[in-house]
């Protein structure tokens, strides 16, 4: 058994570990890769001290980092429930897909998000060749270009005004009638002249011309004619799906199904901490994952110091 069992081999889930283990506290790492959305990114430039990475080469040194201190890592299984200790101080347990049972006295879940797709044609082939899901991260790559905001909800008009700064052209496509964001984002966005929002079509196709995106083609969502636009990217912004599922009616998860927890990333059951994307704490980021997992690392061990076993 772990003294801190951590679910999740992301930034969250490797920072913790590594903040965990420095404190002589046996840890376990259960993934099902290690270094999660990292493996997905391209160019990481807004890392600080890190001026340009690649998301491989990253998740690469944050489990060489991770297994310098001895941390157990186990990859390849999904953790399918949480059995939460009967007793303060006692043993929570973490059954795996493949069957096995896992125990900690602490668990820190750090299981990240995954990004709701578009589901049509193109998209996966020009994925990181011109589609995109974060603004903060690729925006810069677009400058004085243009480019379409897929989602016109909060990220999606968030990302919208942020990409009119940079870019030269930002068209917002939505599946609607209307913009689902906020009055206030909206009225800024109308304010910014190199924008324009296309609403009730449905995106059928991102086209390229084998290395890059080129445009997209919506059409309609009653039917109708199909519209193409030229451009040079795409930002896919219909949701981020919190990896929950398997916790919710075990830990208090808000209604986006993200994990509650509070300014300590403790969970609603105590010796249960949660870092990163898969909790409600805002802005899915990689720095921010990172300092959530140390977060999530200290509470653990105050909370092993000051618990004794029952
Ligand atoms: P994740 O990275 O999602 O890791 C989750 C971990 O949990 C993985 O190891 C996964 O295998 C594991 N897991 C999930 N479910 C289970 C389960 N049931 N059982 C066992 N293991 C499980 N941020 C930046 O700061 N800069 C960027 O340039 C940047 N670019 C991005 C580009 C793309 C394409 C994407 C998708 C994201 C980007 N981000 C960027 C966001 C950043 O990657 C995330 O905020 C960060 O990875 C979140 O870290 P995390 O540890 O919370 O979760």
């Amino acid at each position: 058994p772990f003294g801190v069992l951590i679910i999740g081999g992301g930034p969250a889930g490797a920072s913790a570990a590594i903040y965990t283990a420095r404190k002589g506290i046996r840890t376990g790492i259960v993934a099902e890769r290690f270094g999660g959305q990292l493996n997905d990114t391209m160019a990481i430039e807004n890392y600080p001290s890190v001026s340009h990475t690649e998301g491989p080469r990253m998740a690469a040194d944050l489990e060489a980092h991770v297994r310098s201190y001895g941390v157990e890592v186990v990859l390849g299984q999904h953790a399918a429930k949480l059995v939460p200790a009967e007793q303060p101080g006692g043993y929570h347990r973490v059954e795996l897909a493949s069957g096995a049972t896992l125990q900690g006295r602490t668990v820190i879940i750090a299981t990240g998000a995954r990004w709701r797709t578009m589901g049509c044609t193109g998209e996966e082939d020009y994925r990181n060749k011109g589609v995109t899901f974060c603004p903060h991260c690729d925006g810069p790559l677009f400058k004085g270009k243009r480019v379409a905001v897929i989602g016109g909800g909060n990220s999606g008009i968030e990302a919208a005004i942020d990409l009119a700064g940079i870019v030269g052209h930002v068209t917002v496509v939505e599946f609607l009638d209307q913009l689902r964001a906020d009055d206030v984002l909206v009225d800024k966005l109308a304010s910014l002249p190199n924008t324009e929002v296309r609403l009730g079509r449905r995106t059928t196709a991102v086209v390229g011309d084998g290395a890059k995106v080129t445009g997209l083609t919506t059409e309609p969502r009653e039917g109708g004619d199909a519209e193409s636009i030229d451009l040079d990217g795409v930002f896919v912004q219909i949701g981020l799906l919190p990896n929950a599922e398997w916790v919710k009616g075990t830990l208090e998860v808000s209604d986006r199904g993200e994990i509650v927890v509070d300014e300590r990333c403790v969970t609603s059951v105590p010796g249960v901490f949660a870092a990163g994307d898969v909790t409600v704490i805002p802005f899915k980021q990689i720095t921010i994952a990172s300092g959530t997992g140390a977060t999530a690392a200290l509470s653990a061990f105050d909370y092993l110091i000051r618990t004794p076993a029952p």
